[in-house]
């Protein structure tokens, strides 16, 4: 049998063996036969399916068990997968420290406003996800430019903008020319979590590398341990990524 493509295998012909779970998410197992020398499992995190690529030799049963001796790792790592959080009235926002509660209804201001530990806003139910991503992505610029510049000042960096992005891979960056830009997300994050990643962009600029003198500047900014943070952001930063999805 000649599999030519990864979508020869249908979802009709899944069998639980062919199947992952993880994340919430269902994977099914895509074949492909190339000109390999020995089989390859690949997540493919953006089609969301499990690839295996086989030697043009190699019988399909075997090669399905090797795969299943993969399967823990395999949903181990779906696992980690952003689980989509949409956003929808009376769902907790988390904000730095503190968890809001989303209070909508279409007669209330557009505006978003707090009160208390109430986001209240108004307008069209299909405008909501929109309102309050713009409401939180200007929360994130304040915040993490206040944070950035006040650090900067009190150590002598030379900081010249703080804009905030969406990357999917990382959660800041430093340029050569001393602009900053941040994931807004990070303002979905423990405050502990935010200025660690403040003062590791910060300490960018005197080092721009992660060698053992980048890390005694960090700790000079930070004023503590910089690890807490990034464990935190390793375990629970797809939750962040999942935030405003699905
Ligand atoms: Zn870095």
């Amino acid at each position: 049998m000649m599999w030519l493509n990864w979508k020869t295998i249908s979802w009709a012909a899944m069998t639980a063996e062919r199947l992952f779970s993880g994340g919430g998410h269902i994977f099914p197992l895509e074949v492909k036969r190339a000109a390999v020398r020995r089989m390859n499992l690949r997540l493919d995190m953006r089609g969301r399916a499990v690839r295996l690529t086989l030697p043009r030799f190699v019988p399909l049963g075997p090669a399905l068990k090797w795969v299943d001796e993969k399967r823990d790792w395999v949903e181990m790592q779906l696992a980690k997968l952003p689980s989509p959080s949409p956003i929808v009235p009376g769902m907790v926002v988390p904000l730095g420290d503190e968890a809001l509660t989303l209070d909508w209804a279409e007669s209330y201001p557009r505006r978003v406003v707090r009160i208390g530990d109430q986001l209240r806003v108004g307008g069209p139910l299909e405008a909501l996800p929109g309102r309050l991503t713009r409401w939180l992505k200007r929360q994130a610029l304040e915040r993490l430019e206040a944070e950035s510049r006040a650090m900067a000042a009190e150590h002598g960096l030379p900081l010249t903008s703080v804009g905030v992005g969406d990357p999917t891979s990382r959660w800041g960056s430093c340029s050569s020319s001393g602009a900053i830009r941040y994931s807004w997300r990070l303002i979905l994050a423990p405050d502990f979590v935010l200025k660690a990643t403040v003062a590791h962009e910060l300490a960018h600029l005197k080092h721009m590398d992660h060698s053992p003198r980048f890390y005694a500047v960090l700790r000079e900014l930070l004023g503590n341990d910089p690890k807490p943070a990034r464990d935190w952001l390793k375990a629970h930063g797809q939750k962040l990524h999942g935030f405003g999805r699905g």
